[in-house]
């Protein structure tokens, strides 16, 4: 498999930044279990997507070539931001006295200040050129809502958002970013969507969850044919798309002559991870490198570490396809973290099934254990992180710290996936000693996973 792995095929514009999209697909050792149709339960095929994605989406998301070029189309937005900056963070090796190098890829220079655009402008762009005139999409924090809405805003696409109960009560400002982009954004569970109106009517649902917000944009985009809907993680173009991520720092630090022992990056669905080290696990499948690939999760919705790896839903409401993944249940509801874009029930088929394959590990972290890591990374890099990229700063400064006790050589990389700027009311709880952790009990795991769907493949 790895005799055809060649970093360097992929095409370089003039400005040093990728032209192509990197597919892991092309060079993994057994390939993934199929998602299924959820009524008759065999692989679904082109035809039951196309009332969701364009074409072009959906034959990235069955596609096995190995770069996949970027529209120049796309390239142009791209260049507005990209290539980001990758950091050494200096100040804050000095402040823990480690030894280890610790590197962190900036995604927060992006318009919406997290990674999604580099998937919401692909998307609005492919779905642009398939005739569609509007999107649905739901939104944990909001970063997923604002990047949508600002690359609809880009290629002249309406825009329908549902943000997750808990979170459209907390960030308003994320709400207002996303009606000045020019969108129209729900509080989920919503009436507007049959849905909605059904699951709001449990109070035990009161605060949304991704889950049902998926639902409530599934329903309104499949009712209407010029209606398209754009999800901003876990499937296989999404990932692809964030690949641009990885491919840069690779070059990045080619040219500062450094090579990552650890790579950590922190998983919601699993974008921004698998953004960064794909293109690294590329290369450690062609045994060039080796560094110890890691996920880092919210203790409180520990899909890798405490979830099972079965067919389940995407949705709350049992509308998309079967996914094998892990999976905490479509039905579990976790605690209103302040990482509301960790929050959600599964993971990544593709991330799933690397960790299957003993590619990657996991852990999980304790938000206050994040937010302490938070503080003293603003405090010496200068940057306050979304609270999502906390749980791997909070890894790496674990790393970093067993570093100057063992002496070991340690080069960390990590994505710093978003900044904090419209989070600070999670820092207030901080600074003000109200955060708490929050329980992650095994009798909510198990009510939630005795509603898994029963599949028996033919
Ligand atoms: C959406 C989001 C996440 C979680 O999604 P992934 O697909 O796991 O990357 C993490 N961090 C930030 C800043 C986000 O906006």
């Amino acid at each position: 498999m790895s005799d055809t792995v060649n970093q360097h095929k992929y095409v370089l514009s003039e400005d040093q930044m990728p032209t192509a999209w990197y597919n892991i697909l092309a060079d993994l050792p057994v390939p993934p279990p199929p998602p299924l149709h959820p009524g008759r339960m065999d692989p679904v095929g082109p035809d039951d997507l196309m009332p969701l994605f364009p074409i072009d989406l959906i034959m990235q998301e069955v596609s096995t070539e190995r770069y996949i070029d970027i529209p120049g189309g796309v390239l142009d937005v791209y260049r507005q931001w990209r290539p980001s900056p990758l950091f050494r963070a200096h100040r804050l090796e000095q402040a823990l006295g480690t030894p280890a190098r610790i590197y962190y890829k900036y995604e927060g220079v992006s318009p919406a200040g997290s990674h999604k655009p580099n998937t919401s402008v692909p998307q609005a762009y492919y779905n642009k050129k398939a005739g569609t005139t509007k999107l649905t999409t739901e939104t944990g924090a909001g970063q997923w809502g604002t990047a949508l809405a600002f690359a609809c805003a880009l290629y002249g696409l309406d825009c329908e958002v549902w943000q997750v109960g808990a979170s459209y009560d907390t960030k308003p400002y994320r709400r207002l970013m996303i009606e000045t982009f020019g969108a129209t954004i729900h509080r989920s569970p919503s009436n507007v969507t049959d849905i909605g109106t059904i699951l709001g009517a449990d109070p035990k649902n009161h605060s949304g969850s991704l889950g049902i917000a998926i639902s409530e944009a599934v329903e309104v985009a499949a009712k209407d044919p010029n209606t398209r809907y754009a999800l901003g993680s876990v499937l296989n173009h999404v990932l692809l798309h964030q690949t641009i991520i990885g491919q840069e720092a690779l070059l990045q630090l080619e040219m500062a002559g450094d090579t990552p022992t650890l790579i950590v990056g922190c998983t919601g669905g699993g974008s921004n991870f698998a953004g960064l080290s794909f293109p690294f696990i590329r290369e450690k499948m062609a045994g060039k490198i080796n560094p110890r690939i890691l996920a880092a999760e919210p203790a409180s919705c520990p899909s890798l570490t405490k979830g099972v790896y079965a067919y389940d839903f995407g949705d709350t409401a049992g509308m998309t396809p079967l996914m094998k993944m892990h999976t905490l249940g479509h039905d579990f509801i976790p605690d209103p973290i302040h990482a509301g874009g960790l929050r959600y029930h599964g993971m990544a088929p593709l991330i799933s099934h690397l960790y299957e394959l003993g590619i990657m590990d996991a852990e999980s972290v304790p938000q206050t254990e994040c937010f302490a890591a938070a503080m003293q990374f603003a405090r010496t890099e200068g940057i306050v992180p979304a609270p999502e990229p906390t749980h791997a700063i909070a890894l790496a400064i674990r790393e970093a710290l067993k570093a100057k006790e063992t002496g070991e050589e340690t080069v960390i990389l990590t994505a710093l996936c978003g900044h904090g700027h419209f989070d600070l009311a999670a820092y207030e709880s901080f600074l003000n000693g109200t955060m708490v952790d929050e329980d992650f009990t095994e009798e909510r795991l198990q009510a939630a996973l005795a509603t898994l769907p029963e599949v028996q493949l033919a």
